[in-house]
């Protein structure tokens, strides 16, 4: 459906982590009112709900990605439909029951928990500043195949990942640089990398607000299972120790992260 400027103009405005949620919902109530655009009238009384009603809006959780599927040529494709598989999981914890219990007065959109996917490292779906970010991760593999020294490798790695230390030895990848984009397998034309262990990067305790920090990153790239499984682990975790409905990375600064063994939180 057409949006009139306006109207464009004004959902632009709205905080980034509702940004997309208001626009749905404009979307949908001017389709069901059988309007033919959506105009400043339908941002103007979506904006005042959430103003005014905004404890109804609340679903204690929030889910969302990047646009990778849409055909970004970034994308790790992992095979898996996580968000759909996330989603039914963060369902089945009763995230604003919960904060019910643990908030005083009515509840607001900073107190849901936010849970974000990016197909990429570039996370344009800001997976570091939310309760658990998740960046879809494919490491490389130097093959039995002959390199060609064409170098595309070298010209694709924006980290400076790859080195030839032996001429004729093929590539070698430096692990602390590496971020598991999976571009020089893409790129490499003699298959002499070829795409390893797929699956996800996590962040955990990412936020904005008055103490804002970037997500700790867990060691390791992590299958589909396991992700879910760690994601589970944080919630019944977060529900246990939450005081006074504070954020889980506030919550992860007091308690450690000892409840995730055998996994672990990489050094700051
Ligand atoms: S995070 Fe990566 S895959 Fe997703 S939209 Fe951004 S660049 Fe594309
Ligand atoms: S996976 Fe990405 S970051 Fe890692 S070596 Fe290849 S291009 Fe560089
Ligand atoms: S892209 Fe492949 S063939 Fe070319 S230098 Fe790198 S490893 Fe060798």
């Amino acid at each position: 459906m057409q949006w009139d400027k306006d109207a464009e103009l004004a959902v632009a405005k709205v905080p980034f982590f509702v940004r997309k949620r208001v626009q749905k919902r404009v979307e949908t109530e001017a389709e069901q009112s059988g309007a033919a655009r959506i105009t400043m009238d339908h941002v103007a009384a979506c904006r005042q709900r959430y103003l005014h009603k905004q404890e109804d809006e609340v679903q204690g959780f929030t889910i969302e990605s990047c646009f990778g599927h849409s055909g970004c040529p970034n994308r790790i494709d992992t095979g898996e439909n996580l968000v759909e598989q996330l989603e039914t999981l963060l369902r089945a914890h009763k995230l604003k029951e919960f904060m019910h219990s643990r908030v005083s007065g009515k509840l607001k959109l900073h107190h849901e928990f936010r849970v974000t996917l990016a197909d990429c490292p570039n996370g344009c779906s800001r997976p570091q500043i939310v309760d658990i970010g998740l960046i879809s991760a494919c490491l490389p593999v130097p093959t039995e195949l002959p390199c060609s020294d064409c170098g595309v490798c070298l010209d694709v790695c924006r980290e400076e990942g790859i080195a030839f230390p032996v001429s004729g030895k093929g590539p070698q990848f430096d692990w602390q640089r590496c971020l598991a984009c999976g571009q020089c397998a893409k790129a490499c034309p003699t298959g002499a990398i070829a795409q390893g262990l797929t699956g996800y990067r996590i962040l955990l305790g990412g936020k904005l607000g008055r103490h804002p920090q970037l997500g700790q990153e867990l060691s390791g790239i992590f299958s589909a299972q396991t992700t879910l499984e760690i994601v589970d682990t944080c919630l019944i975790h977060f529900k246990a120790e939450n005081r006074r409905g504070e954020r889980f990375g506030e919550l992860l600064n007091r308690t450690g992260g000892e409840f995730l063994s055998p996994y672990t939180l990489k050094p700051a």
